[in-house]
C-alpha cells in the first residue's frame, strides 16, 4: 500500500509552509545559478525521454516477490549506466543502486523509486494512450518515480554539475503491500551503505512533501480446530466461531481506543477458511491491518488485538463439549514503523523552499512509504512526488497525464542538490 500519489493516507499537517529564510536563500540562490537554469532548460527539453522511459518500464511487469522476474530492474540499471552513474550494482535482497561520486565524499544522499508494483503477476500493464493520458498499471505508482529518479542523473551528467556528497539513484524492491517496504529494511540494513539522508519519489504531483511516517502492524490469523461433521459431531470447538468472537471483542474495544487521540485505524481486511456448509471447520484465517501515527499507539492497538484473539478462542474453547480445543497461529505480515522527520531538518527545510522558489505550495503530509524506514532510524528523509496528474491508483485503470511533468522534476533536482551541496563554479 504505498502512498498512491502521496495521498490515501496522507493527513496534511498544514497549508504552505514557509521555509526559514537561511534555507529559502539557499534555494534562490541555486534557482539563479546559471548552470541550474541550463538544467532546468534540460529537463524541459528531455520531457519526452522521460516519458519513453516511464512508459518502457511501466510496460515490464514487477509483481511483489517478483520484481526481477521479467527484466525491469535490468533496464533500469542499464539507464542508470547510461545516463552517467560512475557504477551500478544490484545488492542483495535486489535493489538496484546506482553511484554518482561527489567531490569531498564525507556525506551519502539515497534517491530512489520503487520497482515494484501492486499488481499480481500476469497483468496487462501495455500502456494505452488516449488524448495526452497515459493509461496502464503502475504508469505513475512508480513508474512516474524511477524515470525521476534516471532523468535528475542524466540532467547532472549532461550538464556537467558536481556535487560535493555522493548520490546513490536507486530503484527499489517491495515497497507494496506484502513487500513490507524490505527494499529499503535491507539498504538501511547493517550490510547497507552509509546513508546520511533520504529521497523517495513516489507518484506524482509537486505539493506534498511528506515528512511522516504512518506506521502500520499487519497480521495473518489463522484458527485450528479439531474439524468434523455440523450434526454428527455438533459440539466441536469451531475456529470459526472463535474467530467471529475475537473480531467482535477486537473491534468493540478498538472502537473505545480509536475515538479519542491521534488517529489510528484498525482493519480486518480479508478472511477466508471452512469446509463446507455442513461442516466444522479445520482452519479459517483473517488478515488485519492496524496503522497509527503514534508508535505508542500502534502498539496499544495491536495489543488490543492480541488480547481479543485469546479471548475469543478461550471463549469457544469454554462452551465446546467435545473433541479438542481450537488454537491459534498469529503470524506477523508486516511492520512498517512510524516516526516524523521534523519540520526544521535542512532536508524538509528544502523541499518547502524549493516548492516556493518553483511557485508551488508546501504541504507537510504523513503517508505509509519507503521513507518510514530511515525516517524510525532518526534519518532525515522525505518523500516527495514526480509531477504531473494522476488517479486510479493500485486499479487496472490507473492513469497519468504530463501536465507540466517537468516542473515536479526540476523541483526534485533543487532539494537533490541543495542536499548533496551543489558545486557552484
Ligand atoms: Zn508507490
Amino acid at each position: 500500500m504505498a502512498a498512491l500519489f502521496i495521498t490515501a493516507t496522507l493527513k496534511a499537517q498544514s497549508d504552505t509552509e514557509q521555509a526559514a529564510p537561511k534555507y529559502q536563500k539557499e534555494i534562490d540562490k541555486l534557482i539563479k545559478n546559471d548552470q541550474v537554469s541550463k538544467a532546468f532548460q534540460f529537463i524541459k527539453d528531455f520531457d519526452q525521454e522521460t516519458i519513453n522511459n516511464q512508459i518502457k518500464l511501466t510496460e515490464i511487469e514487477a509483481p511483489p516477490f517478483k520484481e526481477h522476474k521479467f527484466g525491469k530492474p535490468k533496464l533500469f540499471a542499464q539507464l542508470l549506466n547510461e545516463y552517467g552513474a560512475d557504477s551500478v550494482w544490484v545488492d542483495e535482497i535486489g535493489n538496484v543502486i546506482g553511484l554518482k561520486k561527489g567531490t569531498e565524499r564525507q556525506k551519502v544522499l539515497a534517491f530512489a523509486g520503487h520497482i515494484d508494483t501492486v499488481f499480481p503477476e500476469g497483468t496487462d500493464v501495455t500502456v494505452k494512450h488516449s488524448g495526452d493520458t497515459l493509461y496502464a498499471p503502475g504508469i505513475a505508482d512508480d513508474g512516474r518515480g524511477l524515470t525521476t529518479v534516471l532523468t535528475v542523473l542524466k540532467t547532472l551528467s549532461e550538464n556537467k554539475i558536481e556535487t560535493a556528497n555522493d548520490i546513490l539513484f536507486i530503484g527499489n524492491m517491495g515497497e507494496e503491500g506484502l513487500g513490507d517496504l524490505r527494499g529499503m529494511k535491507a539498504l538501511f540494513g547493517e550490510d547497507g551503505p552509509k546513508i546520511d539522508a533520504f529521497i523517495s519519489i513516489d507518484g506524482t504531483g509537486v505539493n506534498r512533501i511528506v515528512n511522516g511516517g504512518l506506521g502500520s502492524h499487519r497480521y495473518k490469523v489463522t484458527f485450528n480446530g479439531p474439524g468434523g461433521h455440523s450434526w454428527g459431531s455438533f459440539g466441536l470447538a469451531n475456529p470459526a466461531h472463535a474467530m467471529g468472537e475475537a473480531i467482535s471483542i477486537f473491534v468493540k474495544n478498538a472502537d473505545e481506543f480509536t475515538k479519542e487521540g491521534s488517529k489510528t485505524s484498525y482493519n480486518v481486511g480479508r478472511m477466508n477458511g471452512g469446509t463446507s456448509v455442513n461442516s466444522v471447520p479445520f482452519s479459517v484465517w483473517m488478515e488485519v491491518d492496524m496503522r497509527a501515527l503514534d508508535p505508542e499507539r500502534l502498539n496499544t492497538i495491536d495489543h488490543i488485538l492480541q488480547e481479543a484473539i485469546k479471548e475469543g478462542v478461550a471463549q469457544q474453547n469454554e462452551i465446546r463439549r467435545l473433541g479438542d480445543p481450537v488454537t491459534v497461529d498469529v503470524e506477523m505480515i508486516g511492520d512498517r514503523p512510524s516516526g516524523h522527520t521534523a519540520k526544521e531538518t535542512p532536508l524538509v527545510q528544502r523541499g518547502i523552499a524549493a516548492n516556493t522558489a518553483m511557485g508551488a505550495k508546501a504541504v507537510l503530509g504523513t503517508g505509509s512509504t519507503d521513507a518510514n524506514i530511515p525516517i524510525s532510524l532518526g534519518i532525515p528523509a522525505i518523500t516527495l512526488g514526480g509531477g504531473g496528474v494522476a488517479g486510479g491508483g493500485h486499479s487496472l485503470h490507473e492513469w497519468f497525464l504530463n501536465k507540466e511533468g517537468y516542473k515536479g522534476i526540476q523541483r526534485t533536482l533543487l532539494v537533490v542538490l541543495a542536499e548533496a551541496g551543489m558545486k557552484t563554479k
